[in-house]
């Protein structure tokens, strides 16, 4: 049996070595064969030079080294691609995920025949209570509209046997969301429990924005409910402009007021410019979509691959 270990990295000079260390001690005496598949995404500090260190040590060790930063979930694809384990893990070069709860999810897999899949979800979490009110918020929305089940709190930490990995990289889909596609794909998944340590050294990736984005990639994905929701807006602002205009007519006809100034026809005008704009945005969101997948261009670009010898041979 081998384990592969596919860590996406950008700016994570002060972390890889820390994660090399406790990747060699916590997986010391282990029984199995086991390799680290690192990709460089793009970063700008010094961890390419500090992954380099590691291809003189004694755990084979792959590089994937990206042109520039395309992302953890192409980061995530092209680990996942250049992976020879029967099982592989994915999990952060930052030391929040630890590899002694990796060590245990590929126990877990090796006794549990029944299971494909292990993955981690954070059950306390240490974020403030916006970011939990709006992520408790994104599942609720996507679990309602979406076909495929989303589970709250669960992460990318996760060991998959390999048909499991071999599915997931079948969906060669340009804009990816893991989460999203490691649930499609189906097979079975035990989930476990985590949590999640503070970061070893430097700061997290994500931004309110950048959630935010990824939030609306997962929907887009995943789901052509906001479609209708621009169908649903337009026949409302129809409604709303008949039933105005009725009642105009009403207390014109009706009880002799005068018609409305022009002010009242300006406002309407931008309400429904506004409606019109907002669903041709929509639009423009699939649109684009479909655009950039017709284009079939690759999710990465990997500058090189470097091994280190205990592969030759
Ligand atoms: N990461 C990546 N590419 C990116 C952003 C992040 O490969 O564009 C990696 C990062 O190096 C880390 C993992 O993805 O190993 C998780 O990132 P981060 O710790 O910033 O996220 P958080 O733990 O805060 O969710
Ligand atoms: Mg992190």
């Amino acid at each position: 049996m081998k384990l592969s270990l596919v860590v996406p990295c950008f700016n994570e000079a002060g972390n890889i070595p820390l994660f090399y260390k406790a990747v060699k001690k916590d997986f010391e005496g282990v029984d199995f064969d086991y390799e680290i598949v690192f990709v460089n995404d793009g970063s700008k500090d010094g961890t390419l030079r500090e992954l380099k260190k590691l291809l003189e040590g004694d755990i084979p060790v792959k590089i994937v080294n990206f042109s520039r930063n395309f992302g953890k979930e192409s980061a995530m694809y092209a680990g996942l691609e250049n992976s020879e384990g029967d099982y592989v893990t994915i999990i952060d070069a930052d030391l929040q995920q630890r590899p002694s709860i990796a060590l245990e999810m590929v126990r877990t897999l090796d006794s549990r025949q029944e299971y494909d899949c292990v993955a981690a979800y954070q059950q306390e979490r240490s974020e403030n209570k916006a970011v939990i009110f709006l992520k408790d918020m994104f599942y609720k929305i996507i679990n309602k509209f979406a076909d495929t089940e989303f589970r709250q709190g669960a992460s990318d930490f996760r060991t998959f046997r390999r048909p499991m990995v071999e599915a997931i990289l079948e969906m060669k889909e340009y804009f990816r969301f893991s989460k999203g596609l490691f649930s499609w794909v189906g097979f079975n998944t035990l989930f476990i429990p985590y949590k999640a340590a503070d970061r070893a050294s430097g700061e997290s990736k994500w931004s309110m924005l950048k959630l935010f984005a990824y939030a609306f990639e997962g929907i887009f994905a995943f789901t052509t409910a906001p479609l209708r929701i621009s169908t649903c807006a337009g026949a409302l602002s129809i409604v709303g402009a008949l039933i105005y205009l009725i009642v105009e007519l009403i207390r014109h006809y009706g009880f002799k007021y005068p018609f409305g100034n022009s002010t009242s026809a300006i406002f309407w005008m931008f309400i429904i410019a506004g409606v019109q704009l907002i669903c041709l945005g929509l639009v423009g969101e699939y649109l684009a979509r479909i655009y950039v997948q017709t284009k079939g261009r690759p999710i990465y670009i990997a500058k090189e691959i470097l091994k280190n010898d205990k592969y030759r041979g």
